[in-house]
């Protein structure tokens, strides 16, 4: 019995987990409100990820391009920036927060993206723009690196270095929930309300599951301002839930500002989302009240009813963000199941030392493999060449063919899920996201016992 940690052993790549840094910066930027973020490359560094955000989130939102041509290759394209910053504070009034992403071309050219933020900011917004408070952030997101998921990380920390600014202490936490879904944020602020702790929710995206409302505005926008963004500074302390999706910017601001940092666990299942309470604990003095005590009861009685009749030793697979990958096969081995394989999209080097990864390493009784720079070859290849055994796949929906090719159920998580209805608004943290899992999980594979007429006759006695 082992846990083997490994990189992908081939040149290249087929079916991808992930997409590239401006993405993750991209997603981080519609957290803002009043922000509408330029992607310094070509339009399809825009177009490609708004709609596989606009899929993921069944709403529609604004990013804007300075739209690269050939000449930028060869000429440089900083004037692009200027123009398109212009244009977008010109067209948008309410707009107050432009980050300039760079892409794989635009860092490679060498723009002087911090440059021409500082000319812009010393020339047109002193010249044209007196009157409006806006301002500039640089997000260097050189794509040949990294993934979506670095390229989160690097964009919270770039809001606050440039925004942060200390003041007087105002007496909340900063909660950076990492790469979430509106239904996630919803059950973070209901445990935060619950324990009575004010906190700035950072890159809040729960709005994103929009009203249409009586006037039709269909454009969704974050719920974090400029104020929340500069205050970070003045926190009692910082929870990042995800270590790789704000862990960097909960860091800078312990080291810039003195703002104490936490950092993990994600909240998925019983034992990471009590983690979180006591942090919440730790850092606020407020104790853990009784309401919560009977949620997490509710909880470990709706999994006692799955865990050993269903659940136990079922073999998955689970791809996406480390964090999230992380989180559920933690939440597997409590519900007694066998996450045999975890796919991690990027070329992180420092997977390896991460504490979760190391007791896996340390404690799995049973085989399991972790494959950095893993695609979904890694996963389909096993399955149809190399004898791999799945009850089921935890991923998002680019994975959707793996699991309808190979008859092995599927339950939807992470991002993108685009071929499942609502799933943005279900929650995977906190005692709600744990019923919510493991009922998803037991329903998925009774389905599969109908379909297959695999013993489906217990759920006539269950
Ligand atoms: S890899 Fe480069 S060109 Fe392609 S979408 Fe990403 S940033 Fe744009």
């Amino acid at each position: 019995m082992s846990c083997e940690m490994k990189e992908k052993e081939r040149a290249g790549v087929i079916n991808p987990i992930f997409t590239c840094q401006p993405a993750g910066a991209q997603y981080a930027s519609i957290g803002i409100e009043d922000c509408i973020a330029i992607v310094h490359g070509g339009q399809g560094c825009v177009m490609f990820v708004r709609l596989l955000i606009a899929q993921h989130l069944k709403e529609n939102f604004d990013i804007a391009s300075s739209s690269l041509h050939e000449d930028a290759a060869v000429f440089g394209a900083v004037h692009r920036v200027e123009e398109a910053v212009d244009v977008v504070l010109m067209r948008y009034p309410h707009v107050r927060v432009i980050p300039v992403i760079t892409t794989c071309s635009t860092e490679v050219i060498g723009d002087d993206v911090d440059g021409v933020i500082r000319k812009l900011n010393e020339g047109l917004l002193k010249e044209k723009y007196a009157d409006r408070d806006v301002r500039l952030i640089p997000v260097h997101c050189p794509s040949f690196k990294g993934s979506q998921v670095t390229g989160y990380d690097v964009a919270l920390e770039a809001f606050v270095q440039t925004l942060a600014k200390k003041d007087k202490p105002n007496g909340k936490i900063n909660l950076m929930t990492g790469w979430t879904n509106p239904g996630d944020v919803t059950a973070l602020k209901h445990l935060l309300s619950v324990m009575e702790v004010e906190a700035t929710v950072l890159f809040e995206i729960e709005s994103f599951d929009s009203p249409l409302m009586p006037d039709a505005n269909s454009v969704s926008h974050g719920s974090t301002t400029v104020e929340d963004l500069i205050g970070t500074a003045d926190a009692i302390g910082t929870i990042a839930l995800n270590k790789y999706e704000g862990g960097k910017a909960a860091e800078y601001l312990e080291s810039e500002f003195g703002v104490p940092a936490i950092i993990g666990p994600s909240p998925i299942g019983i034992r990471n989302t009590d983690i979180f309470l006591q942090n919440l604990k730790k850092m606020t003095g407020k104790p853990i009240p009784q309401a919560l005590v009977r949620e997490r009861g509710i909880a470990i009685d709706a999994l006692t009813d799955l865990v050993h009749m269903f659940l136990a030793d079922k073999k998955v697979a689970i791809y996406g963000h480390p964090d999230l990958v992380i989180g559920l096969a933690e939440f597997c081995i409590d519900l007694e199941m066998k996450p045999v394989l975890l796919l991690l999209g990027d070329d992180n080097k420092t997977y390896v030392e991460d504490p979760r990864i190391k007791a896996f390493q340390e404690k799995t009784d049973f085989d399991m493999e972790i494959i950095c720079n893993s695609d979904l070859w890694e996963l389909e290849d096993r399955i149809k060449n190399k004898g791999l055994e799945l009850d089921l796949i935890l991923g998002h929906s680019k994975g959707r063919f793996v699991s309808i090719d190979n008859n092995i159920p599927m339950v939807r998580v992470g991002f993108p899920t685009y071929d499942r209805a609502g799933l943005f608004r279900h929650p995977v943290v906190g005692y709600a996201g744990a019923i919510w899992l493991a009922e998803e999980i037991a329903n998925t594979l009774f389905t599969d016992m109908e379909y297959k007429k695999n013993k489906e006759w217990i759920l006539n006695v269950w």
